[in-house]
């Protein structure tokens, strides 16, 4: 299979990457840091452009035709602050992209798209504008499932990963007590819902598996 994995250079994208392309598939992986090794074919990518995203997935069809998954990953917390210039930035790189990525990819992808979304998609989150954006993420995904838009999309929602993305806070967070899944973990449950023949579902992870949390009305 030919797949895409937006934030593949580090944390739950690097780890995924790993697991895809352990199991054959040709990995184009997009990331803003250019250290994003280990796929097929690495392109430069800020998700926060709609002219990256296109030149992702041109770079994509050149090589490979076309695409079976999509995984849009890539994604940031904070600032936590409560401003408008918060808002914008927590809404293009974990919005925005995926609203440009799934746009490039219109009549490219066939199979099986995901949406790295995340528990503060359901439960709100103290760095507000994250928790919005990932509540917006979801709700994307099961919007665009009833539009038959030619593939499957779920969204995955994470509970803490021991990724960099937590470095600050990590001691502070184990000791309270709280537990962090791994990426691979995270990685092995994304394999896992891009495989499931269900659209518009959204899944939490438990033990390295996917969890169906919030069932469709
Ligand atoms: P990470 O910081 O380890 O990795 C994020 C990746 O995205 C990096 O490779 C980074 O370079 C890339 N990236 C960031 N901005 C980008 C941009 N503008 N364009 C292209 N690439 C960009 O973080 P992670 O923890 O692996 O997070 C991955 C996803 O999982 C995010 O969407 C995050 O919101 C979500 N998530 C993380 C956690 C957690 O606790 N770590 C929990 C739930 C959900």
């Amino acid at each position: 299979m030919i797949a895409l994995v937006t934030g593949g250079a580090h944390g739950i994208g690097a780890a995924l990457v790993r697991r895809l392309v352990g199991r054959g598939d040709d990995v184009v992986v997009a990331d803003i840091d250019p250290d994003g090794e280990g796929g097929s074919l690495f392109v430069r990518t800020d998700v926060r452009s709609y002219e990256d995203n296109e030149r992702l997935v041109a770079a994509a069809v050149e090589r490979f035709g076309h695409l079976d998954v999509a995984v849009f990953n890539a994604g940031a917390a904070g600032p936590r602050s409560f401003s408008v210039s918060g808002y914008r930035d927590a809404m293009r790189v974990n919005l925005d992209a995926v609203v440009y990525g799934l746009a490039a990819c219109s009549g490219v992808l066939s199979g099986s798209a995901l949406v790295m979304a995340s528990i503060a998609g359901l439960t709100g989150s103290p760095d507000v504008y994250y928790g919005t954006a990932k509540h917006a993420q979801i709700g994307l995904v099961r919007s665009i499932s009833q539009t038959a838009p030619g593939y499957r999309i779920n969204a995955l929602c994470p509970g803490l990963v021991d990724t960099r993305a937590l470095a600050a806070y990590r001691s502070e967070l184990v000791a309270a007590g709280l537990a962090l899944a791994s990426p691979d973990e995270v990685a092995a449950a994304a394999e896992t819902v891009l495989g499931d023949r269900r659209t518009g579902q959204v899944w939490s992870v438990q033990a390295g598996r996917p969890v169906e949390l919030v069932p469709r009305i």
